[in-house]
């Protein structure tokens, strides 16, 4: 995080949004929907704004997003949840997770997660003081090895951080992994922090939650965020489901990090988590229908394609463009043509950066027109 001369970098994704726009290239590199969700969701937003919910909300949430939430964990995946003890709305999945790392490591703590990882990752377990300690995933299932993580995890371990669906690759975790990670969290009682940001976003199984595992409800936190969901990722409003005294521990930094926020969003969001069955479907179908466009596109390219089960992103190989470094492809790739993506080493420790060299992380959560002009652009690269 900290450069040479001691000043911090920008997030990749700062960077990358600001390369697209001097350039005029498509953005495929930060992951943001470039169209609006559910109108029923933005209207809610409008009434709530009209209505007056314009002051501090309360601390845990608002009762009625409170109150969604816990129906949308019972309808999706039967799980009872107290809304007054075990839910806890925050300034996006992001502020989940800060307040969760900052209550539960002191330093010296190890949290084990999977890498590459989503960039903010590094950055609040650096905040903590705590260790980062990660297990990589390779191309081009991006499947961890078992050993491998029974390694990382050991009694120093205090959070196993998981991403499931996963960001930068797209990969969803099988039956095994999550058997896996709830057994370990057991056997050297850490807590399982597991980000599912992207539940409603995949393409061929449902979302399978660890908190629904036997075992593993007692000992985990699950984070998710409106923005994915429903393409409302500037009002930033998530949440996190846990046991009542976890919670409890984590709402005591979150008072002092932002204390609320988001008072009209949060029944907005309310009124989208009780939207019916198809509406869900639809998003999911909507985006998997982007995901075929580009990574057909891509594979027409000529990139070596990873295509993601879940998640809004696709991670290619750039080796058979005759690009060996991804760095410098990204770099060079507005003028090549007019597009902008993310190296995948971004999500990298400098450990492991060197298995990711080639490789290039897309987002497809753009309009379908956008996609395919993105496709050809990228075809005519000579
Ligand atoms: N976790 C993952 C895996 C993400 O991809 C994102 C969004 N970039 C976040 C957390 C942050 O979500 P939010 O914008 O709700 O803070
Ligand atoms: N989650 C999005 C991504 O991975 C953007 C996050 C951000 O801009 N901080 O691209």
């Amino acid at each position: 995080l900290l450069r040479p001369d001691g000043s911090i970098a920008a997030t990749v994704f700062a960077e990358m949004s600001a390369l697209a726009a001097r350039t005029g290239s498509i953005n495929l590199g930060q992951g943001f929907p470039d169209e609006d969700g559910p109108l029923e969701v933005l209207d809610a937003a409008r009434e709530a704004i009209a209505a007056g919910r314009n002051q501090y909300p309360p601390g845990r949430g608002t009762p009625e997003l409170l109150a969604a939430i816990a129906r949308h964990q019972r309808r999706f995946y039967g799980l009872d949840v107290d809304p007054a003890t075990q839910i806890l709305v925050t300034a996006g999945a992001t502020e989940a997770l800060a307040a969760s790392i900052l209550a539960l490591t002191e330093p010296g703590d190890e949290i084990v997660t999977f890498e590459p990882y989503y960039d903010a990752y590094a950055g609040l377990v650096a905040l903590s003081g705590a260790t980062l300690v990660t297990v990589p995933l390779r191309w081009p299932d991006f499947a961890p090895d078992p050993d491998e993580l029974r390694a990382a995890v050991s009694d120093r371990t205090r959070i196993i951080l998981v991403n499931d669906p996963h960001n930068p690759t797209g990969t969803t975790f099988d039956a095994a992994t999550r058997d896996l990670i709830v057994e370990l969290a057991h056997r050297h009682d850490a807590v399982i922090l597991t980000d599912e940001v992207y539940e409603h976003l995949t393409f061929s199984e449902p979302h399978i939650p660890l908190s629904t595992l036997p075992g593993a409800g007692e000992r985990t936190i699950t984070v998710s965020s409106a923005g994915k969901t429903f393409n409302t990722t500037g009002w930033k409003i998530g949440w996190l489901v846990a046991p009542a005294a976890l919670v409890s521990a984590i709402l005591t930094v979150k008072q002092y990090l932002t204390y609320v926020s988001g008072s009209p969003f949060q029944p907005a969001i309310a009124r989208g988590l009780d939207l019916p069955d198809s509406a869900f479907d639809r998003i999911a179908s909507d985006l998997r229908q982007k995901r075929d466009v580009l990574t057909r596109g891509l594979q027409v390219a000529g990139f070596d394609v990873s295509v993601p089960a879940g998640s809004y992103f696709t991670v290619v190989d750039v080796g058979p463009l005759g690009f060996d470094d991804a760095e410098h492809f990204c770099a060079e790739l507005p003028a090549l043509a007019g597009v902008v993506g993310v190296p995948v080493t971004a999500f990298a420790s400098t450990r492991h950066r060197s298995s990711y060299r080639s490789l290039v992380r897309f987002a497809f959560c753009k309009r379908l027109e956008v996609l395919e002009e993105a496709s050809a652009r990228l075809a005519a690269i000579d």
